[in-house]
């Protein structure tokens, strides 16, 4: 079945046609199959669900990773006059009840929200009390262990799909390799003819590799503005980089602002604003710029450091020429910051101790079986990280690998504790309710801790005296706050996971879970070198980005990178990477002993002293302030395999 939407498609967005992809994509959603959409950056991705969203008869429920995605997406579809909304911290709860009803009411369509929003068992009660027509999950690479961007929670979402009776999914992405392509469609039992993939090549951005030593950075990157007109950004790694070269841009003239994660969010709309205009030249900008920014004619990239990987430097030059106008894409190459990002890597791989901490605390939770049989685990992130000592991102995919390994199996996220005060009168309240939900309201009533204002709702207590078990009282909680009889709020997400034993109990567990890790450092290591590779490659830069991509269309030699120019990059060490001094290390690590010593209650490992000494930073760390303990980080240029040599050849 096909049919034509092009008058619909100009009736409801103005727009005379679907650009190339947009159709196809469209046609099947209608006939109800889920989709994998890949479109470059800036070609029209989130039109294929906007469009689809206003033929379906139920909601459109959109996970997107960034606030600004969703802002930007809203602003577009209220523009059209689509009544969307999103779910957000931003909002009051007087936003966010309006934001319920509308959907409710089914006036809202689309709502946007961010994936650790389906932690929220208020926000899923709300979910699986009204009809969902489709899901549709934006920057779908982040699902994807193998992608650049995994987001340990989005591995959650084929599970929520099925469990809300979603009918329906549409994935989009601007990158991915051939490998997270297939783990994207096979996570969402999406067929492979249903997988869109528009060409990856760009005829009108010209990438060149610059080799330079940093000392003549700035120089070089005077050199290339001084050959543009239009407006641009360069990307840094650094906040206080892109202070620096935005001062230095400034001094010689330029029209330069710097924009990072630092900056307060009305000083980077500002920025955002005046870029727009053209009142600003050139953003020099880390990762945190151009997610959201739909500016058409900008007409240089330039990567002043290099990017964390191949997919983000697609991404980023992906934001030039939108308008089809040539753009130059320029990276300023050395290898001068290679030591820092794989010091990274191996500062999040989680020793085995840590992991056996984790599992302990699992074993020692889950002694006993619960009334229905089953042994359950209830964790707090925050605190599951101060104990293990495990960073927080590493830890969420402990815990995800926990889950493929079937040790441990999601039950329900809560907010362990509500709170809430009256904007009615209690008595009031209690006689609009006939007899038996009074009593059961009054038990809640009579539970809460309540201070002056607040009170906290004792779910045991309630359970014990009146045997309402919690889910009752959350709806009951959440039926006064939708009536404004209480202004309900709540903290403490606790994930509560069904406990495999024997599973958990194999001997093997730690050290499995801990080789996983082994593997994956290994593999971001093997991401690392394939990026410098990369740039230093001899065949057409284009051509090389757009098969590491999939492509297979895209010419074999595209006649304007540098490499189809004659230049064939070789980056270099602007210095040699110094070799860790042992006199300074052995002083160090007898500052670190003596300040950790009856501090701390679990054994100082190598790999601590390791972080300590390269300026990585743990969990315990902060606690023990060990950022002040002479030493810390006086490596932190020397690569962490030679810290970590010297550190075992001085350990007892
Ligand atoms: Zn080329």
């Amino acid at each position: 079945m096909t049919a034509d939407y092009t008058s619909q498609l100009h009736h409801l967005f103005g727009f005379s046609s679907f650009r190339t992809g947009q159709q196809e994509v469209v046609q099947r959603l209608l006939n109800q199959r889920s989709t994998l959409a890949i479109f470059p950056t800036g070609s029209g991705k989130s039109l294929c669900y906007q469009f689809v969203a206003t033929q379906l008869p139920h909601l459109t429920l959109v996970v997107s990773p960034l606030l600004a995605l969703m802002k930007d997406q809203l602003a577009f579809l209220h523009s059209k006059g689509i009544a969307a909304a999103s779910i957000d911290s931003t909002l009051t709860h007087e936003q966010n009840r309006q934001v319920m009803n509308d959907v409710r009411t089914g006036h809202c369509k689309i709502l946007m929200v961010s994936v650790e929003r389906f932690k929220n068992e208020r926000f899923r009660q709300f979910l699986a009390s009204i009809e969902v027509s489709m899901l549709v999950v934006d920057e779908a690479h982040c699902i994807s262990e193998w992608g650049h961007n995994f987001r340990p929670d989005y591995l959650k979402l084929p599970a929520y799909k099925q469990a809300l009776n979603i009918p329906l999914v549409l994935l989009l992405t601007a990158t991915a390799t051939k490998k997270v392509k297939l783990d994207m469609a096979r996570r969402f039992a999406i067929h492979t003819e249903d997988i869109i993939q528009t060409g990856f090549y760009r005829p009108n951005l010209n990438l060149n590799v610059l080799p330079v030593v940093e000392a003549n950075k700035n120089e070089a990157l005077l050199q290339q503005l001084h050959q543009q007109s239009g407006a641009g950004i360069v990307y840094v790694t650094l906040q206080k980089t892109a202070e620096e070269v935005a001062r230095f841009l400034q001094q010689n003239g330029c029209r330069a602002k710097a924009y990072h994660a630092g900056l307060d969010s009305d000083i980077r709309q500002t920025i955002q604003h005046d870029f727009m205009q053209n009142h600003l030249q050139v953003v020099v900008a880390t990762i945190a710029f151009g997610m959201g920014i739909d500016k058409s004619d900008i007409r240089f990239v330039i990567h002043y450091d290099l990017p964390k990987s191949i997919e983000n430097y697609s991404q980023e030059i992906g934001r030039g020429g939108r308008d089809g106008q040539p753009a130059i894409c320029t990276v300023l190459a050395n290898l001068d910051g290679i030591v820092t990002i794989e010091n990274f890597v191996y500062g999040d791989t989680p020793d085995q101790d840590a992991i056996v901490r984790v599992i302990d605390d699992i074993a020692a939770q889950g002694k006993t079986p619960d009334s229905n049989g089953r042994y359950q685990w209830e964790t707090q992130l925050n605190s599951l990280s101060t104990l293990s000592n495990i960073r927080q991102l590493p830890l969420k995919t402990l815990l995800v690998q926990l889950e493929l390994a079937e040790v441990i199996r999601p039950l329900y996220a809560y907010f362990a504790e509500f709170k809430f005060r009256f904007i009615t009168d209690k008595a009031q309240i209690l006689n609009q309710f006939s007899a038996e939900r009074r009593e059961f309201l009054n038990a809640v009533f009579t539970h809460t801790n309540m201070k002056k204002v607040w009170g906290v709702v004792d779910f045991d207590s309630i359970y014990q005296h009146y045997g309402a078990e919690r889910g009752r009282v959350v709806t009951a909680l959440e039926y006064l706050h939708e009536h404004n009889h209480i202004e309900l709020a709540s903290r403490l997400i606790t994930d509560v996971y069904e406990v495999n034993q024997p599973k958990l109990l194999a001997d093997d567990l730690a050290a499995k879970l801990a080789s996983y890790f082994a593997e994956n450092e290994e593999k971001e290591i093997q991401r690392i070198a394939t990026l410098v590779r990369f740039f230093e490659l001899d065949k057409c830069l284009n051509a090389s980005l757009s098969a590491y991509f999939d492509d297979q269309h895209a010419p074999a030699q595209c006649g304007h990178c540098s490499v189809c120019k004659g230049k064939v990059a070789k980056l270099s060490y602007s210095h040699p990477i110094p070799m860790p001094d042992k006199t300074q290390v052995a002083e160090a690590m007898a500052a670190l002993n003596a300040h950790l010593k009856d501090k701390l209650d679990i054994p100082l490992t190598e790999s601590m002293y390791c972080r300590f000494l390269t300026n990585m930073t743990m969990p315990l760390f902060t606690r023990l302030k060990v950022k002040q303990v002479a030493g810390f980080g006086c490596c932190e240029h020397c690569r962490y395999g030679d810290v970590k040599t010297l550190v075992a050849s001085l350990l007892p």
